[in-house]
């Protein structure tokens, strides 16, 4: 059977690999293993979110709330926007599917970082839009602004900030700078997935998604639950811009896109502050422990804005063969190898995954 076209180009995505994969592998006790190659909250999931989920579990024989009104009431009420500015996801990856799918098509192109989420390049592709990239494997405007400027047919600039799989991030000032230059029929997403961490460890970082839209009618901020508020499994995600935006995309929405205990999880977790703050705190904390790890063993890193940190490994070590020999002692990593990168990204655990990190990657390094 024949597809379209545009399929045969098109990778699909490696998820960081699950753990029941390295039970049955490796015949490692699930408990053992150390999950740290999807980002997700190592200190799991707020209990008061658990704790509500578990009284709609009953309720699970009906369809949603489609309007999803009291999660939109609690994004609204943190973000200072209407209702009409908010279009929720399963993840804010649907949203994105959305967005390529409303703008992008085969006379037209978008604009990305060399190396950022591979999501963008994805869903690009089956849309068989021209993909444009810069040259830098970390955000780089000038770059943007020179490929830009030679094209007249860019509709999407995605900026990852801060990026993944790198984790460096730009700051607000260098943003709206940039955002000024772009014409209006040009959609810039700001997929902000990881912005709760690097707002937390710099100001400067923080975009604000109510001042965002109101100064750049062209602009879409994304949201997740997946990352800071421990809801990886829960897949919500959300938009926001202006109406315009919001309405176009929310033609391609399918009903009951989030499922009753997704929505409720997330209208919990928006509420339970103290615990993404607490998050954040020991997410740097322990980060600090990587910087300083790096340094003892001579790797490179770039400041990470996020909770996971790049190693970028020189040529004589091999991030296939390291990844691999973690995952083979229960400590899933991220090999950046389809990215072209000879590096591994490492989301930063809990103080105790962490210290089990350090003696098995230091073993593993020194052999190969
Ligand atoms: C994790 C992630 C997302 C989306 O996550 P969802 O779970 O789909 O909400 C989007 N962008 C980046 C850069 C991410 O790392």
């Amino acid at each position: 059977m024949n597809f379209n076209e545009e399929l045969k180009d098109i990778k699909n995505y490696s998820a960081g690999k699950p753990i029941e994969l390295v039970v049955r592998e490796y015949s490692i006790k699930a408990e053992d293993v150390i999950k740290m190659a999807s980002n997700e909250n190592p200190y799991g999931t707020s209990p008061l979110v658990v704790e509500a989920v578990r009284k709609v579990c009953d309720k699970m024989y009906l369809y949603p709330d489609d309007s999803m009104y009291e999660l939109k009431d609690g994004l609204l009420n943190r973000f200072g926007v209407t209702e009409s500015n908010i279009i929720i996801g399963a993840g804010s990856d649907q949203i994105l599917e959305f967005i390529v799918r409303a703008k992008a098509n085969k006379n037209n192109s978008v604009l990305m970082a060399k190396t950022t989420f591979a999501m963008y390049e994805i869903y690009a592709k089956a849309v068989g839009t021209a993909i444009l990239k810069t040259s830098s494997h970390v955000h780089k405007l000038d770059e943007f602004r020179d490929i830009y400027k030679k094209r007249d047919d860019v509709k999407i600039i995605f900026l990852c900030l801060p990026n993944n799989p790198i984790g460096e991030c730009l700051t607000k000032d260098e943003v709206y700078q940039f955002l000024r230059e772009i014409d209006d029929d040009t959609l810039v997403v700001i997929d902000g997935a990881y912005q709760e961490f690097a707002s937390y460890k710099d100001k400067n970082m923080k975009i604000d998604p109510a001042d965002l839209i109101k100064e750049f009618p062209n602009a879409i901020y994304l949201g997740t639950f997946s990352k800071a508020y421990g809801l990886g499994g829960m897949r919500v995600g959300y938009g926001i811009a202006n109406e315009t935006i919001i309405s176009s995309l929310m033609k391609l929405r399918p009903p009951f896109n989030i499922t009753t205990l997704s929505l409720k999880a997330a209208i919990e977790a928006l509420k339970d502050e103290e615990f993404v703050e607490k998050s954040m705190f020991l997410n740097f904390e322990e980060m600090k422990r990587y910087e300083k790890f790096a340094n003892d063993i001579g790797i490179e890193i770039v400041p990470s804005y996020t909770n996971f940190i790049t190693f970028l490994l020189k040529d004589d070590k091999n991030s296939t063969f390291i990844a691999n020999s973690m995952l083979k002692k229960g400590i899933i990593i991220r090999d950046l190898s389809s990215y072209g990168l000879n590096a591994v990204r490492v989301t930063i655990g809990t103080s105790e995954q962490n210290s089990q990190f350090f003696a098995t990657f230091s073993k593993i390094y020194d052999a190969g």
